[in-house]
């Protein structure tokens, strides 16, 4: 049993068996064995062999005729995978060292190796490389490797340990299949960890090696509230953290229950609470969780999973039913954000050195006008269906919303003549997420109805941090001074212009930030539907005053470190303990 620890991604306690995906290279995992193990693994790594075997031979007749005659090589193949130095060599170490399979054919090809490492000839060196090759393929098949996400083989529910999962992977995991996910890579705001809230299922992110750490079939725990992970548990864990699960259900379900109350500070401050969403599936998830309305709603996903570009009426029946499934509440429709991350299938962009500071979002729309406008016109067309709002992300600037208005008049003026029914009215509103609109606030203010903060990509900006590279996710810092003043300035002058500020990023959903939040003085806050119940529940049990002097005090002093030691101190002070909102507090890593 081995436990580890990363970053909290989901909450959550999955308890399954690994599914091993996508692995960078081929390590060895290195097992020693009990005797009466031996004979079981012999058998293992015969079969590994077979598969492999019938693997080459499928191959081999899978040929097309012109190159036929290269099947000697395949065919060599399976000579070396039933070699004595290899195939003999394994067995016998496997019995006489106690070793797994995969430890003996390395032990096995090192000597291949020593024996080989004198000769010159260049005939010889390439067969060795041959016999490296057939080696790795029955490595990779004793260790259950797969390299594209394809659950269609599986008949129980697993838990996918992978290097990475691409956003696209993540949309096609259903609940029924996944109990939950470890990867390498990533950070609390990449796309793959927020859609894993979004859907509920227990995740742990930047697990250094994983992959090499464990096998497909073998039990693993995912602990997404600490962010741990248990590697071939034993009866003890399993029976902790099954009760831990248990523990972890019951106070889901008495979170959900109080989750219509009224997001109302006790001294009647009254803050809208709305749900981040992309999937129509989720839309039972935001209801139940009490949310009024969507705050940000993702509109990549259409783009990032069919195989041809989306056309304006597909787009607009998709629009249609979550406006009319979530009436009489608002729904907010940013336009496509698409780049960075978030990559498409049906979008062929140039390959980007800096994707994130690349053709991206409202720069992207800009530039491929015809696919924008047909986005454009889908969602006016849904707001004669319930209350639409717009919302236009990563502009830095005005002249990018006076381009955006421009074409929006000439799309309403289009739609009139046409003869369709849409909400001339429309609320617009900017996400603010690039510095520059920030220290440009007033202005923006005056070609908007709202702002939405989208701290995700504004702390990735304002810290030049990759907000999906493991090795900085450390330095981003939502509780940095500068952060906060960026977002008090936001405030502050969207109010003085009259106009509501919301924030959408993943900063809205996090315990922590909620007084602090509450302090200055925001509007609305649009988080994954699962984190609302528990924000409510902070929201109820604050004082909006007393949250006013705390960022005061905050806004004064001079380090993250010293600003987050305060915002803890307050929170532990001021709100009982609670499932959630206490272990990211003793352990600091899910407030990433
Ligand atoms: C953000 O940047 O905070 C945000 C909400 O948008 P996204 O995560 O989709 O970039
Ligand atoms: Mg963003």
């Amino acid at each position: 049993m081995e436990i580890l620890k990363a970053i909290a991604a989901s909450p959550g306690i999955a308890i399954g068996k690994v599914f091993l995906l996508n692995a960078k290279r081929i390590k060895t995992i290195k097992k020693k064995i009990a005797p009466e193990d031996v004979p079981r693994e012999k058998e293992r790594f015969e079969r590994a062999v077979c598969r492999i075997e019938d693997q080459l031979k499928q191959l081999i007749s899978e040929l097309p005729e012109e190159i036929k005659e290269h099947s000697n090589i395949l065919k060599s193949h399976i000579l070396m995978l039933r070699d004595k130095m290899v195939y003999d060599k394994s067995l016998h170490l496997i019995e006489t060292r106690q070793v797994n399979g995969e430890w003996a054919l390395e032990l096995a090809m090192d000597e291949i190796k020593a024996l080989f490492s004198s000769i010159k000839d260049s005939y010889i060196r390439e067969r060795l490389e041959d016999i490296g090759f057939v080696v790795n393929k029955v490595k990779a098949e004793l260790a259950g490797t797969e390299t594209r996400l394809d659950l269609s083989s599986i008949d129980e529910p697993v838990i996918i340990v992978a290097r990475n999962l691409s956003p696209a992977d993540t949309l096609h995991i259903s609940k029924e299949k996944v109990l939950g996910f470890v990867t390498e890579l990533g950070s609390r705001t990449s796309h793959t960890a927020i859609l894993a809230r979004s859907l509920g299922i227990p995740a742990v992110v930047g697990l250094d090696d994983i992959t090499s750490k464990c096998l497909s079939g073998e039990m693993i725990i995912v602990d997404g509230l600490l962010g741990q992970v248990v590697v071939e548990p034993d009866q003890e864990a399993l029976r902790e953290y099954s009760l831990k699960q248990e523990k972890y259900l019951a106070y889901r379900l008495e979170v959900i229950h109080n989750s219509n109350l009224p997001a109302e500070t006790t001294d009647g401050y009254r803050i809208k609470v709305k749900a981040n969403m992309e999937l129509v599936e989720e839309i039972p998830i935001v209801i139940q969780h009490g949310a009024e309305g969507v705050g940000l709603f993702r509109t990549e996903f259409l783009y990032m999973t069919s195989k041809t570009l989306p056309t304006e009426d597909q787009l607009f029946s998709a629009y249609r039913e979550v406006v009319e499934r979530l009436k009489p509440y608002p729904v907010t429709i940013r336009t496509l954000d698409i780049g960075g991350d978030k990559l498409a299938t049906t979008i062929c962009c140039e390959e980007e050195i800096n994707p994130a500071l690349g053709l991206r979002a409202i720069r992207f729309c800009l530039h491929e006008k015809g696919l924008f406008r047909a986005q454009l016109r889908a969602i006016l067309r849904a707001s004669a269906f319930g209350d639409v709002r717009l919302l236009f992300p990563m502009v830095s600037g005005k002249s990018e919303m006076v381009q955006v208005k421009r074409l929006l008049g000439q799309i309403m003026d289009e739609l009139e003549s046409e003869g369709k029914d849409f909400n001339r009215q429309i609320k617009i509103g900017i996400m603010i997420e690039v510095p520059t609109a920030v220290l440009t606030a007033d202005i923006l203010a005056r070609e908007a109805d709202f702002f939405s903060i989208g701290t995700n990509d504004l702390i990735q900006y304002s810290l030049a941090i990759d907000r999906v590279n493991e090795a900085v996710c450390h330095l981003y810092e939502p509780l940095h001074p500068g952060v906060l003043r960026m977002i008090k300035m936001t405030v502050d002058s969207g109010h003085r212009e009259g106009i509501e500020v919301g924030m959408c990023g993943e900063m809205a959903g996090e315990p922590l930030y909620v007084p602090i939040l509450l302090g200055m003085g925001l509007d609305e806050l649009s988080m994954n539907a699962m984190a609302i119940p528990k924000t409510k529940k902070i929201i109820r049990q604050s004082d909006q005053e007393e949250c006013s002097r705390l960022v005061s005090e905050l806004l004064g002093m001079d380090s993250a470190t010293q600003v987050k030691e305060r915002a803890i101190e307050f929170f532990r002070t001021h709100y009982p303990p609670d499932m959630e909102t206490t272990d990211f507090l003793e352990f600091g890593q899910g407030i990433r």
